[in-house]
């Protein structure tokens, strides 16, 4: 996405609020919206999909107080005739380009406190926008000076159903660029500290003039940092960043779907000398289970049964994620019939749980002793003559 196209969005539009609406109003309509549109709630719904997508990448850059301000900047330069340089727009296309749509689900599941530290959408707008607003009408900058920020990392996850369903707590291994341990990321040698560059005064650009704007561009004595260091650190060679392998806690949230890429703020490559962390995007994986499946928050569990159990009724046992639970069986429940345990499904983002649906199968015995043979054999005339024809009423019997 350039910035032409993202200035041409109506962020607020897509959300149903003013520009003046504050970021709590910004918040509630995004989670009403949210709910409505999620795909758990509307599988298939080509139309709730994208909307749900509209709206998270929305939320993401208004409902963050320092995107929304660069983003109403940004507007308002265009507004007022600012042009970007290069022909179409696509002058500033930096680092949000080049990676597709991911929601953070964080804010549709925890709260925030697992998977993103922040409300994520589209990623990787500041890298760009910092180019554009931090410095002040600086955009022929933004595309070349793309390292200000570490770069993001993909990783994948492989959850049992179980851990999925009900959320779990793991440890993940990274072996990536990490702050130097040695001088704390800043590149300097222990005991000392970079100094500012004196030709850009430590703004890490120069400025200079071209018609009727003012340019800035990347001071080329400090490597646009804005800092130079005079005693390089030697473990990191005065990067401020070495390669090392680190474990993370990753709380996953409950209801976690397969091939869901979720997003971890700030847990990519470090940046260089001190600069701030990508981010760490995970795509979980979820194994089948050997006794559940599910749909949407609903758990679903096929339960075999005796012919005599659906014609009598009575209880069975039945699996949950939690301990065993008894379920009644009313007396002539077809084979196939399902049925519906409030509560005991998958955990939903608000508290309230998914259903269980319970499938009941009737399994045909094979091997019958005498006694249970004779038995049914009486049974089957006992039925006859009570008048039971099972092929009553059915179309292929005329
Ligand atoms: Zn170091
Ligand atoms: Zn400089």
């Amino acid at each position: 996405m350039t910035q032409r196209e993202w200035a041409d969005k109506d962020y607020y539009a897509d959300l149903g609020v003013s520009k003046s609406a504050s970021l709590d109003e910004i918040k509630k309509a995004y989670r009403k919206l949210a709910r409505e549109n999620h795909p758990d709630k509307n599988p298939g719904n080509k139309v709730a999909e994208d909307k749900f997508k509209r709206i998270s990448e929305a939320y993401s850059v208004v409902g963050d107080e320092d995107k929304r301000r660069e983003y109403d900047e940004l507007r308002a330069a265009l507004a007022g005739g600012f042009r970007f340089p290069g022909a179409g727009g696509s002058g500033g296309a930096g680092a949000a380009g080049r990676r597709g749509f991911d929601f953070d689900v964080s804010d549709l599941f925890g709260g925030g406190t697992g998977f993103g530290g922040t409300a994520g959408g589209a990623g990787g707008l500041g890298d760009f926008l910092g180019g554009f607003v931090n410095r002040n009408g600086g955009a022929g900058g933004a595309g070349r000076q793309k390292a200000r920020r570490g770069a993001d990392v993909e990783t994948e996850i492989t959850l049992d159903f179980r851990e999925a369903a009900q959320g779990v707590t793991i440890p993940l291994q990274l072996t990536n660029p990490s702050p130097c341990t040695n001088c704390n990321g800043s590149g300097a040698a222990p005991g000392t500290s970079p100094v500012t560059c004196t030709t850009c005064q430590g703004s890490g650009y120069v400025k200079e003039q071209k018609g009727a704007f003012g340019f800035s561009s990347p001071c080329s004595d400090c490597g646009a940092q804005g800092t130079r260091i005079e005693n390089p650190c030697s473990q990191c060679n005065g990067t401020g960043v070495t390669t090392r392998r680190r474990t993370i806690t990753v709380r996953v949230p409950a209801g976690v779907v397969d091939g869901q890429k979720v997003r971890l703020a700030g847990q990519g490559e470090a940046g260089l000398r001190g600069r701030p962390a990508g981010d760490l995007f995970v795509t979980v994986h979820v194994r089948p289970d050997e006794v559940f499946t599910r749909s949407g928050n609903d758990l679903e569990v096929t339960v075999p049964v005796s012919f005599g159990e659906l014609a009598l009724g009575g209880t069975i046992t039945v699996p949950t994620l939690g301990d065993k639970i008894r379920v009644r069986v009313p007396a002539g429940t077809a084979d196939g019939r399902t049925l519906r345990v409030r509560g005991r499904g998958i955990p939903k983002r608000n508290g309230t749980p998914g259903d269980l649906l319970v499938t009941v199968r009737v399994k045909v015995p094979t091997n019958l002793d005498d006694n249970a043979t004779s038995a049914l054999r009486s049974y089957v005339e006992a039925e006859r003559a009570s008048g039971f024809n099972p092929r009553e009423g059915w179309a292929g019997a005329k």
